[in-house]
Order: structure tokens, then sequence, then C-alpha cells
């Protein structure tokens, strides 16, 4: 299938040219048609598999009759409305619109928190006919009256999951009620929970459901490992495997903002360029943080869940958890980092006996035992500093263990904010950690296993089941053309894989063109 057979108009098609893309992905092929034709759609779908474009191009499609130069801000009301969860990604999606529109004279502003608000302020007073904003800032827009909202006819909620795992829920429906009644809704998530279906029941009218995932990229290109190690010696075996494999580029996540620094840290110690990314961090820092490391400037970067959602860091070949997320569809985001544009990926995770549990779960979720590798030798110095730097023998993630994510000393402390910048009060991550934390205390209270003892009967001292090395696979460059396999549309609802076809009520029909991480059975 090409662009032109979508009826995009010309300046899109040009955009795209320039872009260099040759044919639409899976994802835009399905949705671009439908979104044209007005219909409301839920995507199932990552970053990484074209996501941005797919309803970018045909939200540029739909508002290129209204394109004018006539200066007056009345000519350019806000027509579309693309909600984030972070920043960053508010960021990235606006950097994709402008890329697409280039050919079109439509105004596009991004709004987002942790900066100043009063260029936001000048450039919405302009006039604007794409917004792209994350839910704190744009209220402060709404209640300082800056914006209006009154003709928007097309609303994108992105990363919807993520939205309402970081508590945008009120504000999103603040949001939606500021907006006109009759409005096209899109809404894309790389998991539909079931309050992603009642959010989707509320808002939206009939969706039709759209699912696409890297199926062929995760499951081919992306090898996952396991290290299991205790925790005072993860670090030893980081920057040992950072320098005797020299690792060019390497995204780390913690869970906690505190160790995300402390990990950076370490690692310049070890005489690795290092940086960290997270809402701690200044909106100009953590800019800095994203482009030294895009540019290979920086070999290492450590980043929280929140922070790195959504960055698009073409051919990122490693992704190493330096603790596991305590959720397993976080794991999925995380490393949905690699493996990108058919780039092969590994994805390594270093597993202490507190997170056996953890890992079991992902096992699960992913449907597969994932590859143990034996802990090499590591230098004896090395493990000794690392041991003395997370404080003895303890291990690291003790304090993790007792689930109270944000509950410790650096990890509470408010992002830097000045209240006359209208920053929302609470971070993106203030708000994640809350989530977790009470995911976690629902989970205790169910009994759940979180006891971070081994899953299986051999128990904690049980020898690593398989000590032969994986290598990355070498997979061919990605082709658009061939990264999906298609797989037919089910009828009846089904659970329990990684993507979960769902048919909330209301839905009429679901496309599935391509199963995530291989995960999905045929
Ligand atoms: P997204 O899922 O929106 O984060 O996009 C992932 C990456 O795929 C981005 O770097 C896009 O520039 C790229 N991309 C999007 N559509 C296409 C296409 N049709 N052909 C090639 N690359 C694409």
């Amino acid at each position: 299938m090409s662009f032109a057979s979508l009826n995009l108009v010309p300046e899109l098609l040009r955009a795209v040219e320039a872009q260099g893309y040759t044919e639409p992905t899976p994802i835009q092929a399905a949705a671009i048609p439908l979104i044209i034709a007005r219909r409301d759609i839920m995507g199932c779908a990552q970053t990484g598999t074209g996501k941005t474009a797919s309803f970018t191009l045909p939200m540029l499609h739909l508002l290129a009759p209204h394109a004018t130069n006539n200066p007056s801000p009345a000519r350019h009301p806000v027509r579309a409305l693309v909600l984030t969860p972070t920043r960053e990604l508010a960021a990235q999606v606006e950097e994709s619109v402008r890329t697409y529109a280039k050919f079109l004279p439509l105004r596009i502003a991004v709004v987002y928190g942790g900066i100043d608000i009063k260029p936001q302020i000048k450039a919405l007073q302009a006039g604007v006919e794409i917004v792209v904003a994350t839910p704190g800032r744009l209220l402060d827009h709404l209640q300082q009256k800056s914006i209006n909202l009154s003709q928007v006819q097309m609303l994108v909620l992105d990363e919807a999951d993520r939205m309402l795992d970081m508590g945008f829920l009120p504000d999103i429906k603040s949001i939606i009620a500021t907006l006109p009644p009759v409005r096209q809704n899109l809404m894309f998530s790389a998991t539909f929970s079931e309050d992603i279906k009642r959010l989707a029941d509320q808002f939206m009218r009939s969706p039709e459901m759209v699912e696409v995932a890297r199926a062929n990229s995760a499951a081919e290109l992306v090898t996952h490992q396991v290290y299991e190690i205790p925790a005072a010696e993860k670090h030893a075996l980081l920057a040992h495997l950072v320098k005797t494999r020299d690792m060019q580029q390497v995204l780390i996540f913690t869970r906690r903002k505190i160790d995300a620094d402390k990990l950076a840290r370490q690692l310049v110690r070890d005489g690795l360029s290092a940086t960290a990314i997270h809402s701690d961090r200044t909106q100009s820092e953590r800019t800095q943080a994203l482009e030294d490391f895009k540019s290979g400037k920086c070999k290492l970067m450590v980043a929280t869940e929140v922070a790195a959602r959504g960055l698009d860091i073409d051919q990122l070949p490693f992704v190493i958890n330096f603790e596991l997320p305590h959720t397993p569809e976080d794991y999925v985001h995380r490393i949905g980092r690699t493996g990108r544009a058919g780039s092969p990926g590994e994805a390594i995770s270093l597993v202490s006996p507190d997170e056996y549990g953890f890992l079991a779960d992902i096992e699960k979720l992913l449907k597969r035992k994932i590859t143990r590798l034996a802990t090499p030798e590591l230098p004896a110095s090395a493990a000794r500093s690392s041991r003395s730097a997370s404080g003895g023998d303890k291990p690291a993630t003790s304090r993790s263990r007792s689930g109270s994510a944000g509950s410790s000393d650096g990890d509470t402390k408010r992002p830097r904010t000045s209240s006359a910048e209208g920053v929302a009060p609470i971070s993106e991550e203030e708000r994640r950690e809350k989530y977790e934390a009470s995911r976690i205390r629902e989970a205790k209270s169910q009994g759940h296993r979180r006891s971070g003892k081994r899953s299986d009967a051999d128990g904690d001292s049980a020898p690593i089941s398989n000590h032969k090395t994986v290598r990355p696979h070498a997979g061919p460059a990605f082709d658009f053309s061939k990264p999906y396999e298609s797989i037919k549309a089910p009828s009846t609802e089904t659970s329990g894989d990684v993507a979960v076809a769902v048919r909330p009520a209301g839905v009429k029909a679901v496309r599935r063109v391509g199963a995530l991480l291989g995960g999905v059975k045929k």
C-alpha cells in the first residue's frame, strides 16, 4: 500500500516523502482511512509502531481546508487537541506534527509544565489550530482563560493508559467538559484495561478498535536476558557489562528518582559518561540530558519510568533494567525503547532475589521464560566499592522492597517548580509513584505474591537455570513493508495476552493488524 492510496492531501504526501517513508506502517494503513472518515478510534499501539503519524496525518488532512495564511488569531481557533502524559512525549508529538505539517499553513503549539507559561500564552493568543498538551498545564491555561477549546473538533488521548496510571483522569474529565460535545475522539494506548474501557465508554462514540504492535520487531529483534544477582552487586555488574561489551548507548531504568541520580553519579565515578533523566530535574536539564544521550555525548542515561516514557530514540541498542518495574506492563513499555525501527536490541535485567516475584509476573505476561545469563567474574575492587557505595552488604533495593515507592527522603521531594510559572502542583512522577504505591498495597492486601521469593521450587539459592550467553538476534534491517504479521480479527473478546484485544461496550469492530511482542496467540 502507498501513502497516495490513502488519499491524503498533496502537502502531506510531500511531507511524508520528505521523511523518506515509502509506505504506511500497519497502524497507519488501518487507522488513517477510518480517521479521515471521521470515525472515533481506539488504537492499541505502542510508540515505535508509527502511531503518531497514524493520527497526525489524518488530523492534518481534515484540518487542511482550514489552513490559512491570514494572520488574524480569530482565523486560527484551536481545532485539534492532543493530550499526552509527559512533557517529553508532548514535545515529541509536537515535533512530529510540525514535520508533517511543514507544507501547510497550520499553526501548532505545545503546552506543558516545568517551563515559563508566558511564551505559551503568547503563542496561544496568536491563534493555533493544533495544541499538544499535558493535562496539568492545559488546565492552568483553561483557568487563566489563555486558551479557548470551544471549537475543538478532534481530541486525541495519546498513551491513555499512562495518563490514567498517573492519575490524570480528573484532569482529563475537566478538560473534556470544556470541549464541544460533538467532536471526533481518538484514543491510543498500549494496554486496554477496565479503566480505559470505562473512559472510552464515557467520551467516545462507537469507536472502532485498531490493534497493532511490533510483533516481529520485538519478538525477533529484542533479546530478553536476566542476570540474577544480589542488589549490592548490580552496580559493579552494570559497569562491567558496559565496559567489557563496549556498549555505546544504554538506557538504564531505576524505579526512583533518587536512585537514578545516585547510579548516574556512580557510573561517572567509574569513568563512564552518564546522565539522569527524571521529573525532579528542570525541563532544560531533561532536554539537555536527552540531547546528550541522543547525540552520543553521553553513553548512559539513567531514567525513571515516566521520564523515559514515549522517548523516540532511534536504534537504541540496549535497555538495562537496573531494577525491575513493579508491574509487568511497565516492563513492556521499558523494553519498547529498544529494537525500534527494526534494529536489533537487547533488554537486560539485573534481578535481585527480592525481585523474583516481579520477574515471574513479567514472564507470565510475556508467556515465555527469559534467558538467565551467568554473572561474569567481577573485579573484586568493583564489587567491593559497589557494596560500600550501596551501604554495605544490605541489598540496595531493600528500601524499595518496602513497596513504598515515593516514601523515602529524596523521593518525595517536590519538583523544582515555581508557583508563578503555574506548574501543576503534583509532578508526573509523584502521581506515578503514588499510583504504584497504591497498587502494591492493593496487591499485598490481596495476598498477591510479592514476597520477593523465587517463584519456582528451587528457592533463593537455586542455581541459575541457563548459563548460556545469548547473543542478540541479528535480524534483518527493519522493513516497514513486512514488519508485522497480520492476524485474524478476533470475533470475541480475548484476554491474558500482552496485547489484549478487547471489545469495550460500544466498540463496533476490532481490527487487529499485528501482535505485540509475539505474545498474542494466533
Ligand atoms: P511512533 O510510533 O510514532 O513513535 O514512530 C516511531 C518511528 O517510526 C518514528 O521515528 C517515525 O519517524 C517512524 N515512522 C513513522 N511512520 C513511518 C513510516 N511509514 N515509514 C517509516 N518510518 C516511519
